[in-house]
């Protein structure tokens, strides 16, 4: 008997769907999930001791592989050390200069400890900095919990087919634009009607919670010039992008330089860090300098931080970013060729050590083509590939996440199990 869905019985006692974050409970994909007691390098090993290659890497963070020795040792150290002061420390500083000496836009940053706190704060600021009161968000990204960005949000909303959140009232998602993603024309017809309201554009500059969706050709360079234009702050949401799919998030890959940046996931290494930066005159409106207030109890504490700092050394090895970024694409290319010998329609996209994978033809461009994607396909394809010991995310629209331990040997386990779960699909 396996212990999971006796676990997940108990937890539900205790717990809301008896998961801490929605999409972890496997809803929309059916059967108990897996109870995980302890992971290293690519693998992770649930209450049956079943092992499974692991291509959720808690989300994004576990870049380096999970325990990557380095990381644990830098935890440790710190941890011995004290847990938590509140007060300021040099490893704040070392983790604020190796952060903006990575990231041209970034002068200034503050320490949060999640990514919602991140861009909850990046909005208050832009707001703060303009006076104004509109912001514009893209269908189907997700920025965090916040109740203004909780409006056809995508992730486990999107998941489980409510894009918009209840218990916020409509008076708070009034200032709230939402427009499609990748559709510039839009965003240009907002701007001429309502530009000297807009504080900010927040975007993922690659959609990565409406599974992966890359930005469509002068997109992003478009919301660049319309904010420069009617001096509204651009926010790229690299939450889930920063140093994941390159050394410079999709910043460095584009060279398009936005206002305010938000960080987390990979900066803290498996550990609660968020962070936002950007321009030191627009930074510099933030407590005790400005009027915009923002605080933590628990930000840029020492040991979370400790393990962003490792793990960012570690991420400036010669040649880290071709090597996981090709491991990444050997997974998706080896993928569609199985599922395309197979008869199956699939496609599957790369960027970085970021992959999505679709029940589709072709590889969607908006949130629409990838709700056209065959879901139900997904989850056979799933559970299929579950049962052979390769855990995905429980959701047709979640991005997947490849670490640098995905080595060819990894990789082809996975291909060979997609092989035979794709012909009884
Ligand atoms: N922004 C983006 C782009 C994200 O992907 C996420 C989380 N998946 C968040 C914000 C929120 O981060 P957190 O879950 O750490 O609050």
């Amino acid at each position: 008997m396996s212990r999971n869905p006796e676990l997940f019985e108990r937890a539900c006692q205790t717990i809301p769907g008896g998961v801490n974050s929605p999409v972890r409970a496997f809803r929309s994909v059916g059967g108990a999930p897996r109870f995980i007691k302890r992971a290293q390098g690519p693998y992770m090993w649930d209450a049956d001791d079943v092992r499974y290659i692991d291509y959720i890497g808690s989300w994004g963070p576990a870049i380096l592989g999970h325990a990557h020795p380095e990381v644990v040792r830098a935890v440790q150290e710190a941890a011995v050390g004290g847990l938590s002061f509140g007060t300021p420390t040099e490893s704040e500083i070392e983790i604020a200069e190796a952060i903006a000496a990575r990231l041209p836009s970034i002068d200034k940053l503050r320490l949060v400890s999640s990514g919602t706190e991140a861009t909850m704060t990046a909005i208050r600021l832009a707001r703060g900095v303009t006076g104004r009161s509109k912001i514009v968000k893209f269908e189907g990204c997700y920025h965090g919990h916040a109740d203004s960005l909780l409006v056809k949000a995508g992730s486990g909303l999107l998941t489980f087919g409510t894009p918009t959140s209840a218990g916020v009232p409509p008076e708070f998602v009034q200032h709230t634009l939402v427009l499609e993603y990748n559709k510039l024309d839009a965003v240009r017809a907002a701007f001429e009607k309502e530009g000297k309201d807009i504080a900010c554009i927040i975007v993922e500059p690659v959609a990565g919670n409406m599974n992966l969706i890359k930005p469509a050709p002068g997109f992003l360079q478009g919301l660049r010039e319309l904010c420069t234009q009617y001096g509204a702050l651009l926010i790229f949401d690299e939450v889930m992008t920063g140093f994941r799919v390159g050394p410079q998030g999709v910043q460095g890959l584009t060279g398009i330089r936005p206002d305010l940046t938000t960080l987390a996931k990979v900066i803290g290494g498996g550990m609660p860090v968020g962070a936002f930066g950007g321009r030191a005159d627009i930074m510099e409106h933030i407590a005790p300098l400005g009027g915009v207030y923002q605080a933590g109890t628990l930000s840029g504490n020492p040991v979370a931080v400790a393990a962003g700092l490792a793990t960012l050394r570690l991420l400036s090895a010669p040649g880290f970013y071709e090597h996981l970024s090709a491991q990444t694409a050997k997974l998706a290319q080896g993928l569609t060729e199985r599922a395309r010998a197979a008869g199956i329609a699939f496609s599957a996209d790369h960027i970085g050590g970021m992959f999505g994978i679709y029940f589709s033809e072709q590889v969607p461009t908006s949130l629409a083509e990838v709700s056209a994607c065959n879901v139900e396909r997904f989850k056979k394809f799933f559970h299929a590939m579950l049962i052979k010991g390769v855990h995905f995310a429980p959701s047709a629209f979640e991005a997947g996440f490849v670490s640098a331990t995905h080595d060819d040997a990894v990789i082809q386990a996975t291909l060979d199990a997609a092989e035979q779960a794709f012909a009884k699909l």
